[in-house]
């Protein structure tokens, strides 16, 4: 096809579905476009002066970045214009009418049909240049790649409905031209006064001027004149004093650089001086992204030079596990020329995501002291991520292993609120270890049988569920001094929490059922690392351990399920000397029953910890032929 012939293209399904629901969800909010508007052009102004910086002749003489707004009544038309880099023919394509961010096809899948819960997904994919549809029944968009020659623009429009028309045209000056076919009742966008309005509330923070003709009251009508005005105050934001900027400048300015709907949790905003001189505003989301596990997806900050834009999502700022947080560093020093390679191996960038990275622990660390509420949703949001900490950053982990919070025995819900902190205060006298367990569901951890001799004695021990726990049980081993210890691995040892006949007791049942350990031990053969007595249970007859260096039987299964190698670990089959099953097991005469005994004991004790049987089959036939002794 000839590049000057019109052309009429379908939208993406996605974009489509998009589009009905953004004008359906978003309208009570409908001022929000003029918003993503001005926040794409002033993007765009920022890649060019960006681009700029390498290749100067893509200013073409017109260096002065800005973005116009001016309506006309009769045509009943709102335009927003920007000199920044524009976009080319393929640029149009690929960013307006498909979507390109990853994981959209995660995202429409959740979406339920329920407006209120809908509208608040949306917010969280972030509609931008989309939303004009919220109050345009056309939009003509006309665009030039700065670089290109006048006749290489393109024209893109639609009617936000099921495809849109891409033509080549003229455009003399670069950038991107977007105009807005208002619908009907949507008037009140031509006029001044609400037009600042919007502005003046969403989009201050805008650092390069947004200009609007001046207008004049005639004939009871407002006029536009000839005369140029700023309606934006157009300084850096971050760059101005902390008293100088209001709770709600914070905010929209955090929805401009991360592309969110919603306020942000908190804020830390800093001007550092010294060696490295910098400026920080950082900002912690109030919830998660949807493509937050994304591994593919680039996180982190907007890094500026003096005021220059240099680049988003710059990860060399922020580790990992603090992927969430958002926000801008000005540096002072850096070359305007710095490019990703050269943050990789920088050691003032690694000053400054250092001193950065304290910043937002002592953020969180404010925020669980002095506004508890707020650190819930904060947890609740972005916990899993945080306890990849311990394993990413060795220097902060005690700070981060601080900000933890689990689910315990103590409160014996699901809901992750217990400090290791809160567990130390509640130790039992003579108790020298964190306890917990690991299990892939709540329930599991919660109804666990290692949990027994713990619950009887009043000893706390932590539930955890999430996937990322043996990742952080790997990699943190002891706070304030106390080893964290797993009640799945290793002999229990519970030291001073046992008194002496407790432990004279134990000795005793070891020596008498020493041959019945002998006797399952060799029916068991290659099935288990070993077998012994156990005090830990108090209702189960038997349970399975793991060593106490071994990967832990719920680490395997996660391993395996993911397709990945994970070295088979014997367990240890663990027997209560109290239960009558194990009595029972003790007086059994006959050898092939005794089998029959020892392996159900096994199998359900591997059942019990949510593991999986080799043969269900025999262990049902091995369940039913005991059952089937039973007197009727
Ligand atoms: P987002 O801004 O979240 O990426 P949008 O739908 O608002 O999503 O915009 C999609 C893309 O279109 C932008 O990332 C940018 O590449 C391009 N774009 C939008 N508006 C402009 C503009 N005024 N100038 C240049 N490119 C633009």
């Amino acid at each position: 096809m000839s590049a000057t012939t019109k052309e009429t293209l379908g939208f993406q399904a996605e974009v489509k579905q998009l589009l009905q629901l953004m004008i359906h969800s978003l309208y009570s909010n409908k001022d929000i476009f003029l918003r993503e508007l001005i926040s794409n052009a002033s993007d765009a102004a920022d890649k060019l002066r960006f681009e700029g910086l390498s290749d100067s002749a893509l200013y073409e003489n017109d260096p002065e970045l800005k973005i116009r707004i001016a309506f006309d009544r009769e045509a009943r038309t709102l335009t927003i214009s920007d000199n920044g880099i524009g976009m080319s023919r393929q640029e149009v394509i690929e960013h307006i009418g498909t979507i390109a961010k990853s994981g959209t096809r995660e995202f429409f899948s959740q979406l339920s049909g329920d407006q209120k819960k809908d509208a608040a997904l949306i917010g969280q994919f972030g509609v931008g240049f989309y939303s004009a549809f919220i109050v345009a029944d056309r939009v003509t968009l006309t665009t030039r790649r700065a670089g290109l020659t006048a006749e290489h623009g393109v024209r893109w429009e639609s009617e936000g409905a099921g495809d849109y028309t891409l033509e080549t045209v003229e455009k003399p000056g670069r950038g991107t031209e977007i105009v807005l076919h208002l619908r009907e009742g949507e008037d009140e966008f031509l006029s001044d006064w609400k037009i600042k309005s919007v502005i003046r509330t969403y989009s201050d923070h805008i650092t390069l001027p947004i200009v609007m003709k001046k207008s004049e009251w005639k004939d009871g009508v407002e006029t536009p004149t000839d005369e140029d005005e700023t309606v934006n105050k157009a300084s850096a934001l971050w760059a101005r004093a902390k008293k100088d900027v209001t709770d709600d400048e914070y905010n929209e300015f955090y929805k401009h650089v991360a592309h969110d709907f919603e306020p942000p949790l908190a804020w830390s905003h800093n001007r550092v001086e010294g060696k490295q001189e910098y400026i920080s505003l950082l900002y912690v989301p109030s919830h998660a992204p949807f493509d937050l596990y994304d591994r593919e997806k680039r996180h982190g900050i907007k890094l500026y030079v003096r005021r220059v834009f240099i680049m988003d999502d710059a990860e060399q700022l922020m580790p990992q596990y603090l992927r969430f947080v958002r926000g801008v560093i000005d540096s002072a020093d850096l070359p305007l020329n710095v490019s990703r390679e050269i943050l990789q191996s920088s050691r003032d960038i690694d000053a400054i995501k250092a001193s950065s990275v304290k910043k937002v622990l002592g953020l969180l660390e404010d925020l669980a002291e002095n506004q508890p509420e707020k650190y819930v949703e904060f947890w609740n949001a972005f916990g899993r991520v945080l306890k990849e900490g311990p394993g990413e950053d060795f220097a902060n982990k005690e700070k981060i292993a601080g900000l933890l919070r689990f689910a315990s025995t103590h409160t014996d819900t699901d809901a992750q609120v217990v400090s290791l902190k809160d567990y130390i205060g509640r130790m039992k006298e003579g108790q020298t270890a964190i306890y917990y367990i690991t299990a892939d569901s709540f329930a599991a951890a919660q109804h666990s049988p290692h949990l027994e001799i713990f619950r009887k004695k009043g000893i706390e021990v932590l539930l955890l569920s999430d996937r990322v726990d043996e990742w952080l049980t790997g990699n943190l081993h002891e706070f304030d001094g106390k080893p964290l210890k797993s009640v799945a691995k290793g002999g229990l040892d519970l030291g001073e929490l046992e008194d002496e006949a407790e432990k004279t007791a134990q000795k005793e049942a070891e020596d008498n059922l020493k041959p019945l350990v002998e006797r399952i031990k060799t029916t068991l053969g290659e099935r288990v690392k070993d077998v012994r007595v156990t005090h830990r249970l108090t209702d189960s007859p038997a349970c399975l351990v793991t060593g106490e260096g071994d990967m832990s039987a719920n680490l395997e299964r996660l391993l395996k399920a993911a397709g990945q190698a994970a070295p088979t670990v014997k367990p240890t089959l663990e027997i209560n000397p109290a239960h009558a099953l194990v009595t029972r097991l003790n007086s059994e005469t006959d050898e092939d029953r005794f089998a029959d005994w020892a392996n159900l004991l096994f199998e359900q004790a591997l059942l019990a910890e949510g593991g999986q049987l080799d043969n269900p089959a025999s262990f049902v036939r091995r369940l039913n032929g005991l059952l089937a002794m039973l007197p009727s």
